[in-house]
């Protein structure tokens, strides 16, 4: 490791005027903390401004945060570990659209403050663009897999196939984000998520509780739904609140702290009961729409709520669920409960999408158990 270079100086956040006292730290890569302050910058991302020595001013690409000093010792090693120090920021890094994007989130900022943050989240998720959704996505499905435990990809060839043909059939000629995709992890809770940038998380174990075709297929659209009306991020903004504009602002959104909180947040907080209830109806249209059973997912959603019952969150739960199901089957319609959305052989390769779990010799003939039953319950119905 390099030898450590530690001096004083002022952050700027980017968005105030106001400078706040930090320790700069040079090693390997520039640290960069304070009250509340932490930056772990890499040399070859630094560039400095044109100042009057003894002033020195620097900031990463990207970013418009940046840090004065007038330490003698740093400013003579800082270009030695910097590659690219002199280098003029071009266009090549969208400075204009990262320009364009902190004035919107600074102004966000104040906006927050007057008319609060859930009608603000409203109003900022549609215009989030869409590689700056996709990013979000990203990292925060690292964290949300982190949480569950890393729980493993399934994609057997025969079930991954009748997946990727239902989606393409469900979302044909639908206005869904760019990048929609659909993955399903082995894992003992009956849920499925949505993330930012449309990407659908499905956990085994609601393969393992529908009884149909269509009462997967109806959850999957429900999750559709989530993913056209841009819920996820609206909740992420709202969740994370103005920290999550500040990291729009600073250009850190994968490498800031925000998004570890925003990946329990993607986990425990359920959307609205308004969004919820757009997301069945968006459910039953596409579902009657691919000529499935719309019906089917009141059925499973029920089957779900009474497994709560076990950790109490039937009773919370249940009149919600029962409001739901009744709203479900009267939009599908009496005719919904004759249709199947899959033939049976396709159904059973879906079901064996997950492979065969190794060194599980005993009890052939009992059925396996799609993942280990000590997954946390605690995190509320989030269908
Ligand atoms: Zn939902």
């Amino acid at each position: 490791m390099a030898q450590e270079i530690v001096a004083a100086g002022s952050y700027f956040d980017g968005v105030s005027a106001r400078p706040h006292p930090v320790t700069l730290r040079l090693g390997d890569r520039l640290v960069i903390s304070g009250a509340g302050i932490f930056h772990d910058w890499n040399p070859i991302d630094i560039r400095a401004s044109e100042t009057l020595p003894p002033l020195m001013r620097i900031g990463v690409v990207g970013s418009l945060a940046r840090v004065e000093f007038e330490d003698a010792t740093l400013a003579a090693v800082l270009p030695t570990r910097c590659p690219d120090l002199r280098k003029a920021e071009d266009g090549t890094h969208g400075t204009l659209r990262i320009v364009g994007w902190s004035v919107a989130a600074g102004l966000s900022v104040l906006a927050a403050a007057v008319y609060g943050m859930p009608l603000l989240a409203a109003l900022i998720a549609p215009l989030v663009p869409a590689p700056v959704e996709a990013k979000l996505g990203e990292a925060v499905d690292g964290q949300v897999v982190r949480i569950l435990g890393d729980p493993p990809l399934c994609a057997e060839p025969a079930g991954q196939a009748v997946l990727d043909a239902l989606v393409a059939r469900m979302t044909a000629g639908q206005a869904l984000p760019p990048g929609l995709s659909v993955v399903v992890r082995r894992h003992a809770k009956a849920n499925a998520l949505t993330l930012p940038g449309a990407r659908i998380v499905v956990l085994s174990d609601i393969i393992a509780k529908a009884r149909t075709p269509d009462e997967f297929a109806g959850v999957l659209a429900h999750e559709f739904g989530h993913a056209a009306a841009r819920d996820p991020t609206r909740a992420l903004i709202q969740t994370s609140g103005s920290s999550f504009l500040l990291s729009l602002v600073l250009g850190d959104l994968t490498g800031s702290t925000v998004i570890v909180a925003v990946g329990q947040a993607a986990l425990a907080a359920g959307y609205s009961r308004d969004a919820e209830r757009a997301a069945d109806a968006y459910s039953v249209a596409m579902m009657n729409r691919a000529g499935g059973d719309g019906a089917a997912l009141a059925s499973i959603l029920e089957r779900i709520a009474k497994d709560g019952s076990e950790t109490g969150a039937f009773l919370r739960s249940h009149p919600f669920t029962r409001e739901r199901a009744a709203a479900i089957r009267a939009l599908a319609g009496p005719d919904a409960a004759g249709r199947r959305i899959l033939s049976d052989a396709d159904w059973t390769a879906l079901r064996g999408i997950c492979p065969p779990l190794p060194g599980k010799d005993k009890g052939k003939d009992k059925p396996k158990p799609e993942a280990p039953e000590d997954a946390p319950r605690s995190e509320g119905e989030r269908l």
